[in-house]
């Protein structure tokens, strides 16, 4: 963060800048409080935007006539070519302030005629255009993008900070030490299982989907069970239990979130795979999500998923 302030005290603002971190960590919020520091116009030093002048009115209230944010239409979809289009007018545009500012999150959610669009203006940036682009997964952004932006990474907080954070919101429902570990250890998501009771839901229908899966001895019922699933959430939990199955061959132990399970059925599911598998699984689920976007039969996706647990070893 205190780059950041330094780069708007020095009126050198990056053409392009790539903010990299899991999911949930806050880079959204951080790149949000970074703009609307760009965008004040009453802040001395530091890095607190003043909250009163026009510019932070207007960027709080998503109106800045010179910010631009650029998000999937629905959470999960593909940023098409007309979106970068529409930001590289943007940005042709003069400005007031000290730049004009684009967001793009996810960054990797831009198809690949998208991501070139962006690539040209990146190359040959307009006067005091500024796109800030933020990514969970930088390496499925095109190379050429990423050496085109200055990087910064988010670290994930510490985990007793993050505890200390959330245990005012502990309810009866759900514990902090399963929505953290739910949550993959992200401290947003894991504040959304402890104050959302849909999202709590959604984690119990997951689990429930993934202990089935464990369980059962026939594909079907899994299958059924997972159509009814968001995959978007889905997957990166179970490539969370296929990595504590993993862990467990390694160390005989089970971590956070492999202790959410009932042991009896995680252990013969780790045993039965063995850990080249669980590797090659682990590997396939992360080709699963990548292919999410993509305009597949939701049935026919959850039943080639399932399936494949059942096809061992070829
Ligand atoms: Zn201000």
């Amino acid at each position: 963060m205190a780059r950041l302030v330094a780069l708007v005290q020095a009126r050198e603002l990056p053409s392009g800048m790539l903010v990299v971190g899991p999911h949930g960590v806050g880079k959204g919020l951080l790149i949000r409080a970074f703009l609307q520091r760009v965008a004040c116009t009453e802040a001395q030093t530091g890095m607190v935007p003043c909250g009163n002048c026009n510019g932070c009115r207007g960027m709080l209230a998503g109106s800045h006539p010179e910010i631009l944010e650029v998000v999937p239409e629905e959470p999960g979809k593909e940023i098409l070519i007309e979106r970068i289009r529409a930001v590289i007018e943007f940005l042709s545009l003069s400005h007031s302030g000290p730049a004009r500012l684009v967001f793009i999150e996810p960054a990797e959610a831009m198809t690949i005629n998208a991501a070139n669009a962006l690539l040209k203006i990146l190359e040959e940036p307009p006067q005091g255009a500024m796109i800030v682009l933020a990514a969970a997964r930088p390496a499925s952004l095109p190379p050429t993008i990423r050496s085109r932006c200055q990087r910064l990474r988010i670290p994930v907080p510490d985990p007793d900070q993050v505890h200390g954070w959330l245990l005012p919101l502990a309810g009866e429902g759900i514990a902090v030490s399963e929505a953290l570990a739910a949550s993959l250890n992200r401290p947003l998501g894991a504040r959304a299982l402890l104050e959302d009771p849909a999202a709590a839901e959604n984690w119990h229908q997951d689990r429930e989907t993934l202990e089935l899966l464990l369980r059962s001895a026939s594909p079907f019922p899994v299958v059924e069970h997972l159509a009814r699933r968001d995959l978007a959430s889905w997957l990166p939990r179970l490539q969370r239990l296929l990595a504590s199955a993993q862990q467990f061959l390694a160390t005989g132990a089970w971590d956070d979130f492999g202790r959410l399970f009932p042991r009896d059925a995680l252990e013969r599911f780790s045993l039965q795979r063995g850990a080249r598998e669980l590797a090659r699984l682990f590997q396939e689920s992360l080709q699963w999500q990548r292919e999410l976007p993509s305009s597949l039969n939701p049935q026919l996706r959850c039943e080639s998923i399932v399936l494949r647990f059942w096809r061992h070893g070829d």
